[in-house]
């Protein structure tokens, strides 16, 4: 099937708050489109600072039963949510699509890596069983991961499913009540996300959803029972909530937009390296954070181009590539390539007149693959995070040139080579500075239990948002120096004493 199912009617989007959804229609409301027709899906609650108060607060009272639970114990409420995640797995599906605009294979592969870090954090119990050590005779130092408390997620529109999952089951995990503010462009996928936990059995009040926007966003950033924040989005936002929060006392991890480059070199494999290079770019219609931005060509590889072009021109809006998300993110997108051409750089390939064939969806927000060749450092399309279908080519003579380029970037979050030589590949993963870097691979998201992140602007704050280092994000490992008295001298002289003892 190519295009989602819609919902048959308007959804209302609620706050989740100590466990029962409140409507929250008192509170002004926000149209929520699909990008497929531009047409309007659904309305969702801009919360003031009030509501944010009361939702905290309620999840306040909740998280002392859940930081008491065993890890096991909280294990098994995961375990749950991922086994009804993966029986409403279509369900779910329609909704990121219908709402995001991606296509339903894209939205299933969200969730899939959404459904992964579950998993790692559902294997926690597993994995700190080597936290006790005797450090000598009779002494033990031991590690004991404490919850934070109340701990919030601020999520971008680009992955409604996934990037709240690459939050809650690690937040969760480590024994903290998690309040969720999803983007208001996206909001639908996370009340099933919440209808799902709730039906895990999660203690009320132990996930929260406050719906809203930027006044929902500061109040969370500078609540006083918020401890943690972690943040994805925008390179504007994240500075504002790291700031915002880090002057507030909280711990923030703030991930924000990327540039990312592909350095190709004459050796590459051609057929691997024009898909991988296509799909980079085109993937989410380019709207991740991963996506190829600057193809950095050194040297003569205008048969790889050549390929990467042919292979684009041939993308089927809505099958191949989905939709981008509004009206604005759109024209943003087609400014930059007159932009480009403006500025002396030539559009090989010109996405701007597409539209998908199916007429229904002819009113939504469309752009086909577009490339921009002999781009120079400078030019806006090759610094600025346009988000969208759009390769821009920048032509350099030597692999070290291509490097320095990259790196002189503003932003950090990945890098590839696509080469089948094993000193290119080195000298790439040597000296690139952004934080992901592929080889032949074009879009180098790190599987679990290799963590995610970025570097320069692309993250402010330490550490990256999944893998251990997410989950010592949302936790203090606290330690324990125990020492006993010599087994000899304390050892009780009969089991019975030993009984009568511990009775
Ligand atoms: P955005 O920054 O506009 O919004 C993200 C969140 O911030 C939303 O929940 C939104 O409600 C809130 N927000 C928006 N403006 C705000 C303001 N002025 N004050 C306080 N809160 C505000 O980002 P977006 O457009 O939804 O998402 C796209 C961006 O996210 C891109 O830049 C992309 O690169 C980035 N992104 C980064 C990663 C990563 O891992 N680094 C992953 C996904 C997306």
């Amino acid at each position: 099937m190519t295009f989602p199912n819609f919902p048959a009617q308007l959804q209302q989007c609620r706050n989740l708050s100590g466990g029962v959804w409140e409507d929250a229609s008192n509170l002004p409301q926000r149209e929520v489109l699909s990008p497929y027709n531009g047409r309007v899906i659904g309305s969702v609650p801009l919360s003031d600072s009030g509501t944010v108060d009361k939702i905290v607060r309620a999840a306040q009272a909740a998280w002392p039963q859940w930081r008491n639970l065993s890890v096991r114990n909280r294990a098994e409420v995961l375990q749950k949510f991922r086994h009804l995640a993966l029986e409403s797995m279509p369900r779910l599906i329609d909704s990121v699509a219908v709402e995001s605009g991606k296509t339903r294979v894209e939205a299933e592969a969200g969730l899939q890596k959404g459904l992964e870090i579950t998993e790692f954090a559902i294997s926690l119990p597993n994995l700190e069983q080597m936290n006790s050590l005797e450090v000598s005779q009779g002494v033990y130092c031991q590690f004991r991961r404490e919850a934070l408390g109340v701990v919030a997620g601020i999520t971008p529109f680009n992955f409604p499913a996934m990037v709240p999952l690459w939050m809650i089951p690690l937040a969760l995990i480590a024994g903290n009540a998690f309040i969720l503010k999803p983007s208001e462009k996206v909001p639908l996928t996370s009340q099933i996300l919440g209808e799902l936990l709730i039906k895990s059995g999660l203690p009320a009040g132990v996930f929260s959803i406050v719906n809203g926007a930027a006044e929902a966003v500061d109040a969370l950033v500078s609540h006083p029972e918020v401890k943690a924040v972690g943040f994805v989005g925008s390179t504007a936002v994240a500075s504002h909530v790291y700031q915002k929060g880090t002057a507030a006392g909280k711990r923030v991890l703030a991930l924000g937009g990327a540039k990312n480059h592909i350095i190709v070199t004459p050796d590459c494999d051609l057929e691997m390296s024009a898909r991988g290079i296509l799909s980079s770019f085109t993937g989410c219609a380019g709207q991740r954070c991963m996506a190829a931005s600057v193809l950095v060509a050194v040297g003569q590889v205008d048969h790889v181009l050549n390929r990467v072009c042919e292979l684009a021109a041939g993308h089927v809006l809505g099958r191949d590539m989905g939709a981008i998300i509004d009206s604005a993110s759109l024209l943003k997108i087609r400014n930059a390539v007159v932009q480009a051409e403006k500025q002396g750089a030539k559009i090989v390939l010109d996405g701007r007149p597409a539209l998908p064939e199916n007429k229904d969806f002819q009113s939504g927000f469309w752009i086909g693959p577009t490339v921009i060749d002999h781009a120079a450092a400078g030019m806006e399309c090759a610094e600025m995070e346009i988000f969208g279908p759009v390769l821009t080519v920048i032509r350099v003579n030597s692999l070290e040139e291509a490097v320095q380029l990259s790196n002189r970037s503003v932003y950090g979050n990945a890098a590839s080579v696509f080469t089948t030589r094993g000193d290119v590949a080195q000298y790439v993963a040597a000296h690139s500075n952004a934080g992901m870097i592929g080889v032949n691979v074009g879009v180098p998201v790190p599987r679990e239990p290799f963590s995610f992140g970025g570097t320069k602007l692309s993250r402010f704050g330490h550490g990256d948002i999944t893998g251990r280092s997410g989950l010592d994000f949302w936790s203090d490992l606290k330690k324990v120096t125990t020492a006993w008295p010599s087994l000899n001298s304390a050892a009780p002289k009969t089991a019975g004493q030993f009984l009568l003892h511990t009775t």
